[in-house]
């Protein structure tokens, strides 16, 4: 349900890209054996000459795969909304930053920041700026036309970001590569459909113990990859799989772990929040590698660099590695973190602002998708990190009676906006 169907793509681009990654790859592994899964799964997504994110990305109805944020402004708007409460509850900062993580075609941060402009009244004593976690060239293209109408200063010589612009509404915007770049402060940090494009590990169970899952060329067949598994443990065994683990077959993404690692460190210093949300797990899953292409299922292991390729985000290990440096709170499902946000009431004002039956019903439409969950209302999940004061006072054992109680955090329970 994830990635729903509609919309078609191009076969002769497809074609066009499929013989330069594969072809790469054959020669790879011909030279020097197979590779990890995660390996693989970083050179089909991010290779800077034929990576699909690197080329095209295709998010949106025309793409390969469609978004929340994509098929609806209500989506984006509650997220501006619950950041709005956070940076409420903790009595107003003077600045803030907002740090989006794979911003896509840049929809979400584009709705927030009309949310922002619309409370501008509340914001005004705020200094606000967005800082956009971004490697694809193609994608940082579509997201500096979106949000900036194009004019933007590439290789800023103050800044560690590779561009720079200010948005429609006058905040301005930064891009980096790595989450390392974006300057330290008080950040909300938002990640929608990113940590499931980030590389996993494969591992399965056997007689002799657990076996990384490889990726070769098939001997047989020219040009064509296979899975293999690894003759021996290999470091990644050794280091990812725990004692306990009772499944056959485990997929670990440390990539995720460490950037789930970087924002804990970071919100701890300075503050903030992280709000991650995406299709995912909590530690139960075993095999959820997938490809997409043309909004269609689609082999991971064929035409590498033309479809996406995902994995189920496993929330468990998120929380792990957080190692205690803040509290994280869900996951919890998408239709009861909208519904908590306040999407209903959003619907019925919209509803009674839009004249024509179209409007209408491509507004009831859009809130199917997301809330229904047969659709994506149950699969998504969002899940938070915020520092251990937001939601325990530090003195609450020594004088419970003297502090005000914690407003509740926003989507998790309640939005109670005053
Ligand atoms: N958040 C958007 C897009 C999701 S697709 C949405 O929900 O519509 C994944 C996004 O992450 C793309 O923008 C892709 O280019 C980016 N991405 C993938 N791997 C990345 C990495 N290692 N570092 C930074 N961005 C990455």
């Amino acid at each position: 349900a994830a990635r729903l169907c509609s919309g078609t793509r191009g076969e002769a681009e497809a074609a066009d890209g499929e013989g330069a990654m594969l072809r790469h790859l054959a020669r790879k592994l011909r030279a020097s054996g197979p590779v990890t899964v995660a390996e693989y799964m970083r050179e089909a997504l991010t290779n800077p000459g034929q990576g699909y994110y690197t080329r095209r990305g295709g998010v949106g109805e025309s793409g390969d795969f469609i978004t929340s944020p994509e098929i609806s402004q209500v989506f984006g708007e509650l997220i501006g909304i619950w950041c709005i409460s956070e940076w409420m509850a903790v009595g107003k900062p003077n600045t803030f930053q907002l740090v989006e993580l794979g911003p896509g075609r840049g929809t979400l941060t584009d709705d927030i920041l009309r949310v922002f402009k619309q409370l501008a009244s509340v914001l005004s004593k705020c200094d606000v700026s967005v800082h956009l976690v971004e490697v694809s060239p193609k994608l940082s293209e579509i997201q500096a036309v979106m949000l900036t109408g194009g004019k933007v200063q590439p290789n800023p010589e103050d800044k560690s970001a590779y561009m720079k612009g200010i948005s429609k509404t006058g905040i301005p915007i930064f891009w980096y590569r790595d989450i390392q770049d974006v300057p330290p402060g008080y950040s909300f940090y938002l990640a929608h459909e990113f940590f499931d494009a980030l590389p996993i590990h494969k591992f399965q169970r056997t007689e002799k113990g657990w076996r990384e899952v490889l990726v070769d060329i098939d001997p047989e067949v020219p040009d064509q990859l296979r899975f293999v598994l690894s003759p021996s443990r290999t470091p990644a065994t050794q280091n990812f799989i725990q004692p306990e683990e009772t499944r056959d077959h485990v997929e670990v993404c440390p990539e995720a772990g460490v950037i789930v690692q970087r924002l804990a460190s970071r919100i701890e210093k300075d503050g903030g929040a992280a709000l991650v949300a995406d299709y995912g797990h909590d530690g139960t899953k075993t095999d959820t590698f997938r490809g997409f292409r043309n909004h269609k299922l689609h082999d991971v292991l064929s035409a590498p660099g033309t479809a996406d390729l995902t994995a189920d985000v496993d929330f468990s290990y998120l929380r792990k590695m957080v190692q205690g440096r803040t509290a994280t709170l869900g996951p919890i499902k998408q239709r009861e973190f909208l519904k908590n946000m306040g999407i209903d009431l959003r619907l019925q004002v919209l509803l009674q602002n839009s004249g024509d039956t179209a409007t209408r019903e491509q507004l009831l439409h859009s809130y199917d998708m997301l809330m229904n969950p047969e659709k994506m209302g149950d699969c998504f999940n969002f899940f938070a990190l915020l520092p251990h004061h937001r939601l325990v006072h530090p003195d609450k054992k020594d004088k419970p009676e003297s502090k005000s109680p914690l407003a509740p955090v926003a989507g998790f329970n309640e939005l109670l906006l005053k």
